[in-house]
């Protein structure tokens, strides 16, 4: 039976790799499922599924959980040091899906027994992309991508040699505010930049979709996952989200990944890879879909894809500092501190004010080195968002 372990397990990535996993019971053993404040869906998961563990982020929450595992037989953690255990337990398969830079550390750790890492936490890559695939390498472990774009690249790969690749195109839907006047988008709150016209998913990456930082983050996880130089990746609006990337090669072909938007697609092929078996995702059909659209992104609109190209330009730290700060802008967003376009200007003028105190472009030595210029990017862009309220 295989060993799966899944961080993130209450959320939206999380529910989708769970729903997966409870269609072929008997074929996996599940180790570790994480989660944050819902106690309820976590404890109710763990049994249903018959974890070994369930882990809360939240270490007041340890009494809620134990009382939820009452006479279950599984073990209850909470906080960091609890998630690296769980990373510790031996699993053939582990699912990132922390949201945000907290799903680095847990992920990192489970790659040091050599364990195939489905990894959703797109944040990893873009904060230490460097780091990470080289402790893969050390290790002889593998990272799948989970993301559907660069599960798309990855499957228009295969067989491939990456010296043929000329370019690389991810798809974007122009998330929830894509057909607004652009005078309009000061205004957008977050409701309205939290419903998107595709994809069902967490509060924050719809958000960061109508923004494309979402696709400014894909841009950058696109370079340090496949080390492609980043004049050969760009992105295209695809209103109807059905062609998720393509491949192009040095002869002119191009290779379009095609499938209906639902992660379970991308999640199970890196759950049954390198083989491929039947999955319940919608099928498509093309004559009914009849029209597929693209279009260049309109860099006034979304100006967190200028900011990506300078991110991978730079290299070093500037990835760390552009996540931190750009999870501290939504942070601001969310609590009404800012508006929907000053977002993009906090992590600029975050980038300006960490440049001026390191440098950027070195390349960080060690985990401890990010999660560092992570915080100290943070506070950078709390006192850039209070600067914008205050003027
Ligand atoms: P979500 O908000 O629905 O779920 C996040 C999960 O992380 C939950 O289990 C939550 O309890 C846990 N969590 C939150 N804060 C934590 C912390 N500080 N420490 C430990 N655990 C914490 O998010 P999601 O939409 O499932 O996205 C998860 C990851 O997958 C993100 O990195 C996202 O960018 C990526 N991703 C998501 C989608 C999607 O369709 N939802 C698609 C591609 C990539
Ligand atoms: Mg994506």
């Amino acid at each position: 039976m295989r060993r799966i372990s899944v961080f993130g397990a209450t959320g939206s990535i999380g529910q989708n790799t769970l729903d997966l996993i409870a269609r072929a019971p008997g074929e996996y053993r599940v180790v570790a499922l994480t989660g944050g404040a819902n106690i309820v869906q976590l404890a109710a998961d763990a049994r249903r599924l018959g974890a070994e563990v369930a882990v809360t982020a939240y270490p007041d929450r340890l009494d809620e959980l134990r009382a939820a595992l009452a006479g279950s037989g599984i073990e209850a953690g909470a906080g960091e040091a609890a998630l690296i255990e769980a990373a510790d337990r031996p699993a053939d398969w582990i699912m990132s899906a922390i949201v945000g830079a907290a799903g680095l550390a847990p992920g990192f750790r489970a790659l040091r027994h050599g364990t195939t890492l489905a990894l959703a936490n797109k944040e990893s890559l873009v904060t230490a992309g460097p780091l990470l695939m080289a402790e893969a390498r050390a290790h002889g472990a593998t990272i799948l991508p989970v993301d559907s774009e660069h599960s798309a690249i990855f499957q228009g790969l295969v067989g491939e040699d990456m010296s043929a690749v000329e370019k690389i195109i991810v798809t974007a839907s122009g998330g929830g505010l894509r057909d607004w006047p652009l005078e309009a988008l000061p205004m957008a709150t977050v409701a309205d930049a939290g419903a998107h016209p595709n994809w069902d998913m967490g509060q924050r990456i719809t958000i960061d979709s109508a923004s494309m930082f979402n696709k400014a983050m894909e841009l950058i996880e696109t370079k340090e996952f496949f080390g492609v130089a980043p004049e050969k990746i760009e992105a295209v609006i695809h209103p109807q989200s059905i062609v998720h990337a393509l491949v192009g090669f040095r002869d002119g072909a191009l290779m379009a990944h095609l499938g209906a938007p639902d992660m379970r697609h991308a999640i199970g092929y890196a759950l049954h890879w390198p083989e491929r078996r039947d999955l319940p995702v919608a099928r498509i059909d093309l004559a009914q879909i009849a029209t597929l659209e693209f279009y260049a992104p309109d860099l006034r609109r979304y100006p967190a894809l200028g900011l990506a190209r300078a991110v991978m330009e730079t290299g070093g730290f500037a990835g760390s500092v552009f996540n931190a700060a750009k999870e501290t802008a939504l942070d601001g967003f969310l609590a009404g501190r800012i508006g929907f376009m000053d977002m993009a200007g906090v992590v600029e003028g975050t980038l300006d004010a960490m440049s001026s105190e390191i440098r950027l472009t070195n390349p960080p030595s060690g985990l401890e080195d990010v999660l560092q210029v992570d915080q100290m990017a943070r506070t950078r862009a709390w006192a850039a968002i209070e600067t914008r309220e205050t003027a």
